[in-house]
């Protein structure tokens, strides 16, 4: 549309400018102005001109006084359409953020300028701090040192850029980074680009197998939806290996002789070349790669692809769901209960909610699959709001792995205080014997490992955080995993002199330590956050174990996921309680994924496989439950529990996060915060709803800032969400020096 009037938002974070502004189109641009443009207009009181995007072309405007006109275009092409806007707009509405946050994620990577880089190995930088702080400090260096602020800008936008695209992007020097990270703002790694295995012509096309009655069953229900335009969502359950991906690779291939597109989502951590190349064997050029270990450039191209319409299938993490594409088909989350579909910075949103409405906008089909579904989504499954579908066996005809529960207590009484028990060592002893493989798994509660004093009780902690300090052997250092705070281990207690200060708590390190003590003989691959660093990599680690020349893999979450080795038989859940004791409502659930993830990795060849899992509470009912991989019965158990206690899906829980170095100040405002929602949501709310605390947040400190938090349980209709976002607007006019966050549904609750 031709007008004369664009609302403009400006590309500034600064919360009291974060509304659109009019501008007067000239004559001249009248033709190249849409919405999404990219312009620069004259804002405040200089003459200075600021970037800014445009939301709305109008042939009028309420504004009476002398508008401004916009000065020029920043970028020659729109950088996003209606339709995205939408998305947007509903982004704000819904995750309580602000408008220039939500605009900010559906940007393409780098906003249109763009090179490329193809180092194999490539330095990176990232924010070295919370991104509400991050904000802060920007405001300050805009003033100060703009190159600086640009940088920083660009890593607020995106999780880690390359140090050549930061330079490129900015015009900055190095000097610019090193000063940012000398200031502790940013840090710096050397990261391994994935090499993606988008080489076309090497990938062997492949096309369907016969597919069983289930999966025919499947495929041809959510096609006949595609085909009618019905903008139904599918639940499709199966456990791992039931060829849930057979099924949506058969739909998508529908959808796009229809002449639609799709999208596929898989969490980060399965977004593994062995993942790529099943995609592109099959569709061909036809698959785009959204990935952050693509350079920015790559993904910035990746971006074009699609926007031109030469990709109409787009694979991707969580953010693809903003992908540029047009006539969607279908869009598919695979393992929809993994929690990396929820963005943890602002804008919070779920994948899943984006999913919905843009395949709402489309009249298209959602697909989410899982062998372990999300509470929320089997309870809509069941109500009707979703429709089921169910493969109940492996595809392969491979049979599930035998479960052993160790019961750790009798070898705490028998004198072992090895954190291998009895059993996992016999078994690791068969499986050494027979040439087989073993993963043994140590989750991240269980990774960390703590200095104490034997003497006094002393626990080394952060002087920033007040949280315990986790050891790094290699290194021989201290080290907050929040703030970064790092000191030199102590040789003796600084409370009482005491030379006992030794590391306790159990770490991949320390397990790989009394493996080489136990089986001598054994190899070994460890991998953590400490050996994916920059030598070598999450890849290069899988690729020698794949080799099978390695009796072991030892490591954290990494090894939990996706991993597909014929040769492994046999997996050890070293410390099962410790995801148990979680104070969360989503402890059981947590538990039950992670042990069905990990058990689903033996056995996936035609040998045999058993996974033992190790645990001081065998009577645990979820633990149980996950022995059998019994998810309906578990299912059962956790709804009730669920509805007893009023959690989701029966209700929506929103955390208002209050963050202040002034603890006072903080505790007060907070008072003040909680009475005022009590007395708002009395008269406005409608519904059921219940205010817990303030209290004191798990993490009390971080990075010196005290932590204070509200939860609210309420149904987030209409009339709720207008409440938090009048509370984010009372916020803000305050304008005092306390950072509020408030957050629907979070996962993270420290
Ligand atoms: P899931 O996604 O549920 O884990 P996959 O689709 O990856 O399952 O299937 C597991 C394995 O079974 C894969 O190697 C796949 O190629 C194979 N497979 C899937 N469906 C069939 C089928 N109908 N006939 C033969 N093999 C199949
Ligand atoms: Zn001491
Ligand atoms: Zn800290």
């Amino acid at each position: 549309m031709r007008g004369n009037f664009a609302g403009v938002i400006i590309n500034r974070l600064a919360l009291h400018i974060d509304k659109i502004f009019d501008y007067r189109i000239p004559d001249e641009l009248a033709d190249k102005i849409s919405v999404g443009s990219h312009v620069f207009v004259p804002f405040g009181r200089g003459k200075k001109l600021i970037d800014g995007y445009v939301l709305s072309v109008n042939t009028e405007t309420d504004f009476t006084g002398d508008l401004k006109e916009i000065s020029s275009l920043a970028s020659p092409e729109p950088l996003f359409d209606e339709e995205m806007l939408a998305v947007a707009k509903h982004l704000k509405d819904t995750c309580f953020c602000s408008y220039i946050s939500a605009i900010k994620a559906i940007l393409p990577p780098g906003s249109g300028r763009r090179n490329k880089v193809n180092d194999k190995l490539i330095r990176i930088s990232r924010l070295n701090l919370p991104c509400d702080e991050a904000f802060e400090v920007l405001d300050v260096l805009r003033s100060k040192a703009p190159k600086q602020a640009q940088i920083l800008e660009l890593l607020i936008q995106n999780d880690f850029v390359a140090n050549a695209d930061i330079t490129f992007l900015t015009g900055a020097g190095y000097a610019a980074i090193k000063a940012l990270k000398e200031k502790g703002f940013i840090k710096e790694e050397i990261i391994e680009t994935l090499r993606m295995p988008l080489n076309y012509d090497e990938i062997v096309p492949t096309c369907s197998p016969q597919l069983n009655d289930e999966q025919r069953c499947a495929v041809d229900t959510i096609t006949q939806s595609i085909k009618n335009d019905a903008s139904d969502t599918f639940l499709l359950h199966g456990i791992t290996g039931s060829g849930k991906t057979e099924v949506f690779l058969n739909c998508i291939e529908n959808a796009l002789e229809s002449n639609k597109t799709a999208i596929v989502l898989v969490p980060e951590i399965s977004l593994t070349p062995q993942m790529v190349t099943r995609f592109v064997s099959r569709f061909g050029k036809k698959i785009a790669v959204l990935h952050s270990a693509l350079s920015l450039g790559e993904r910035a191209d990746e971006y074009k692809r699609i926007k031109r319409g030469e990709a109409t299938v787009v694979v991707g993490a969580r953010s693809a769901i903003f992908a540029p594409i047009k006539n969607i088909g279908v869009i598919v989350i695979d393992e929809e209960h993994e929690t990396s579909y929820k963005a943890e910075n602002a804008p919070t949103y779920h994948a899943r909610d984006i999913a919905q409405l843009r395949t709402d906008m489309n009249n298209a089909v959602c697909i989410l699959a899982s062998a372990t579904p999300s509470v929320e989504s089997f309870y809509k499954a069941n109500s009707g709001e979703y429709k089921l579908l169910t493969l109940s066996h492996r595809a392969t005809g491979a049979e599930l792995p035998e479960i052993i529960v160790s019961d750790m207590r009798d070898e705490l009484k028998s004198g072992n205080r090895s954190c291998i028990g009895s059993t996992l060592m016999s078994e690791m002893q068969k499986n050494l014997d027979r040439g087989e493989q073993t993963i043994l798994f140590l989750n991240r509660r269980g990774f960390s490992t703590f200095v104490s004093c034997r003497s006094c009780g002393y626990v080394a902690k952060c002087k920033n955080c007040d949280i315990t300090l986790t050891y790094h052997k290699s290194r021989n250092t201290l080290t907050c995993h929040y703030c970064g705070y790092t000191i030199k281990k102590p040789d003796k207690c600084p409370e009482c002199d005491s030379k006992f200060i030794k590391e306790f708590g159990t770490g991949t390190q320390k397990v790989e330590e009394e493996l080489k003590n136990l089986f001598p003989e054994m190899s070994v691959i460890r991998m953590d956050v400490d050996t994916t660093g920059a030598k070598s990599s999450h890849q290069t680690l899988l690729a020698r174990f794949s080799e099978e020349k390695t009796d072991v893999l030892l490591g954290t979450q990494m090894v939990s996921k996706g991993l597909d080795f014929p040769n492994v038989t046999l997996v050890g859940v070293l410390a099962a309680d410790q995801s148990l004791g979680i104070d969360d409502f989503r402890a059981n659930e947590r538990t039950f994924n992670l042990i069905t993830q990990v058990c689903g990795r033996a056995g996936r060849g035609k040998k045999h496989g058993r996974a033992v899992i190790q645990t001081y509470m065998p009577e645990n009912q979820t633990l149980e439950l996950s022995k059998s991989q019994d998810y309906l019965s578990f299912y059962k158990e956790e709804i009730q529990l669920r509805q007893s206690l009023n959690f989701p899906p029966f209700c929506d829980i929103v955390s208002v996060l209050l963050t202040s170095e002034n603890e006072q100040k903080l505790h007060d405002y907070a008072q003040n915060i909680a009475k005022s929602l009590h007395q708002v949501m009395a008269h406005d709310a409608g519904g059921y709803y219940e205010i817990l605390g303030p209290a004191v947040a798990s993490i009390p400190r971080i990075g010196g800032k005290y932590r204070f938090r509200i939860w609210v349980k309420c149904t987030l209709d209409k009339k709720c969400t207008d409440i938090f976002s009048r509370l984010r607007n009372y916020h803000i006019k305050q304008g005092n020096n306390i950072n509020m966050v408030i957050e629907n549904n979070p996962y993270n609750t420290l």
